[in-house]
């Protein structure tokens, strides 16, 4: 399995509204595929895979990721930052981070917060500078993004590590597509959208959406499992235990026909899936499915271990399965299949 693109979407740095690091990776490989692109007025990016007259599919994943953005540098040297999307707490104290400033330079540095009974405030990054004038000779500016500082890494067994896996790895499912079926024959017409500003709120699937008005939606996203060595019946984001189909979330319950149409899909290719429910928090797909009148949507993805922190851990395997998955199910969506997903007559 090739991963360099995954390493470079791992390690692009984009925070909400700030994303042009992995558009340009995107862009890259739309260009040489050769294929159409637009645009939403937030930055969402929409690649044509092909020219169809069946019905369209829109395949999305963020580009955002959790992190943080500058507010403001003290006297003394220390960079006051916010989160940007739900860091979790654990993840705001001693952590390595870089901040990006406005003319591109990383710069690294360590995040710390006060801590008050597990409750993290007053968030800062310290670069090492002792004036605010230090932190101004370094480029620092208000508004500057800050990002985990995590290189990828190949890890044994099969497995790789890196930062931003939520939602880098929809985006990278997003590139395999592309570069597997850029010239296949399809009835369905698929647009790869990568959106902007999930993690503040679902905001770049609403108006990718809107844009596209497409018949389908199938939303890639990622979880992990509050305790990560709980290999009991209750954790459906193991990883190496195939993809996970998104039965419920709070903001989503999709179409029993469309989960069940990927259900069979997976069974007749002998692929693994884990049926999974969110109980707090939703994706995308939340903002997706209302577009319109509505679009029936799923959400599904290979899982993770560790979420929202510096590094998260997933399974090859699992995004091979992904991508047969997603592959077989866009040769499956004919006209007749996406009419009967919304035939409510019977
Ligand atoms: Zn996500």
């Amino acid at each position: 399995m090739d991963l360099s693109l995954l390493k470079a979407l791992s390690e692009a740095d984009a925070i909400a509204s700030s994303e042009q690091e992995v558009r340009d990776i995107l862009l890259q490989q739309a260009r040489h595929f050769d294929k159409e692109v637009q645009f939403d007025g937030l930055g969402s990016t929409l690649i044509r895979l092909n020219q169809a007259a069946g019905p369209k599919i829109m395949i999305c994943a963020h580009m955002d990721e959790v992190g943080f953005m500058v507010r403001s540098i003290s006297r003394e040297g220390a960079i006051d930052v916010i989160p940007i999307g739900n860091v979790r707490m654990t993840a705001r104290t001693l952590q390595p981070v870089r901040i990006t400033t406005r003319s591109g330079n990383k710069i690294a540095g360590l995040l710390d917060g006060d801590n008050n009974r597990g409750e993290i405030s007053n968030l800062r990054v310290d670069i090492g500078a002792i004036s605010a004038e230090e932190v101004e000779l370094a480029g620092i500016n208000p508004g500057d993004t800050v990002t985990f500082n995590t290189p990828f890494s190949q890890q044994p067994n099969g497995r790789v590590m890196g930062k931003a896996f939520d939602d880098r790895l929809g985006c990278w499912h997003l590139l395999e597509l592309l570069r597997d079926l850029h010239s296949a024959e399809l009835e369905a017409e698929v647009w790869l959208v990568a959106t902007s500003s999930e993690e503040v709120g679902l905001r770049g699937g609403q108006t990718a959406t809107r844009l596209l008005n497409p018949d389908v939606a199938l939303v890639l996203d990622t979880a992990c499992w509050a305790k990560n060595f709980d290999y009991g019946p209750s954790n459906h984001r193991q990883i190496g235990k195939g993809p996970m189909l998104v039965m419920y979330d709070k903001t989503l319950i999709p179409s029993p026909r469309l989960t069940q149409l990927i259900e069979h899909v997976a069974r007749e290719n002998s692929i693994p899936l884990q049926r999974d429910m969110f109980s707090n928090g939703g994706t995308d797909g939340g903002s997706v499915h209302l577009s319109g009148c509505g679009i029936p949507t799923v959400v599904l993805g290979p899982p993770t271990r560790h979420g929202h922190c510096a590094a998260s851990i997933a399974d090859e395997k699992d995004l091979m399965h992904t991508h047969q998955l997603l592959v077989a199910l866009i040769h499956q969506l004919s006209r007749q299949t996406v009419d009967r997903l919304k035939d409510f007559s019977r």
